[in-house]
């Protein structure tokens, strides 16, 4: 196979990644930035040929059947999640994909560890599993609303690089994208939610108090990217005011992560050759 030349280089998109042991400064990160990119109609054709790609990828991966691979999507309100599912899945086999959003827990998941529901959800071999939301949450809400108490949080940075590594020694990839908006973008597009009559569902009075903690979900956020970036389940840091741009990042990343992983076709059964369908 020829190697595919994106224009979103590697180099660019390893700017994202937090290096595992560093200290992430989010306000350092410009979320307005778009690489090589000025405009959105370069970058949508970019988009459209790397769906391409991993359309043909996803259906090799699922055919091969040895390795999973999660995608875990934090943000704050209106970061993204959503439409980063809906566009950069957009044609890929559905068979292939699960989606788990996680809410707040019910009153079986709050019977059981915080990672029980989680590790339900985990992508069988074969599959592309997608976190909208995920485990972070019991380091994001649960720390900035004192839903526990810190003795109790502050254990679950270990738990949860312990978890991931199980999952990465048991053949899955984890892609984790923290999709990086700033405050102002956030007031555009939750005005935007409240003017658009198609769009007013997605608007909760409580974002706007959520909104109010911004600064305190900044800092919970510096700590889970920090201390859980691990060489087997890195976090990526995507600027996404812009949303051609967001979409296109993580399709690159993907698509990467699919080719270094180079699925093939099981090999068929012997003396298919001779046979003809009468
Ligand atoms: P989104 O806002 O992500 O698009 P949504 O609007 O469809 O999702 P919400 O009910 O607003 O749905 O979001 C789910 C809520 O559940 C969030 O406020 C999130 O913080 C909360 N949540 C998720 N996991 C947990 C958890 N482990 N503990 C407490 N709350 C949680
Ligand atoms: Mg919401």
């Amino acid at each position: 196979m020829t190697p595919f030349q994106q224009l979103l280089s590697q180099s660019h998109l390893a700017q994202y990644r937090v290096e595992p042991g560093t200290r992430v400064d989010l306000s350092a990160r410009d979320p307005d930035e778009t690489g090589p990119f000025e405009k959105k109609k370069k970058a949508r054709k970019e988009l459209e040929r790397l769906r391409t790609k991993l359309i043909a990828l996803q259906d090799r991966f699922y055919a091969w059947n040895e390795r999973s691979l999660l995608i875990v999507l934090q943000a704050m309100d209106t970061g993204g999640k959503d439409g980063t599912i809906k566009h950069v899945m957009r044609g890929v086999n559905p068979q292939g994909v699960q989606v788990t959003s996680f809410k707040a827990p019910t009153q079986e998941e709050l019977a059981h560890d915080y990672l029980w529901r989680v590790h339900k959800a985990a992508p069988r071999r074969g599959r592309i599993g997608i976190f909208n939301r995920s485990h972070y949450e019991d380091v994001l809400v649960v720390r900035v609303h004192n839903l526990v108490s810190e003795s109790v949080w502050s254990k679950r940075y270990d738990h949860i690089n312990d978890f991931e590594r199980l999952l990465a020694d048991s053949g899955t990839v984890i892609l984790k994208f923290y999709l990086h908006i700033s405050r102002e973008e956030q007031a555009r597009r939750l005005q935007a939610r409240l003017d658009n009559p198609d769009k007013r569902w997605k608007f909760s009075k409580g974002d706007l108090k959520e909104r109010r903690l911004w600064d305190d979900y900044m800092a919970a956020y510096e700590d889970a990217l920090s201390r859980c970036s691990t060489e087997h389940a890195p976090w990526y840091v995507i600027p996404s005011n812009r949303k051609w741009y967001r979409n296109l990042a993580i399709m690159s990343i993907l698509v990467n992560a699919l080719e270094d992983l180079n699925p093939v076709y099981p090999e068929p059964e012997e003396g298919l050759d001779h046979i003809v369908i009468e």
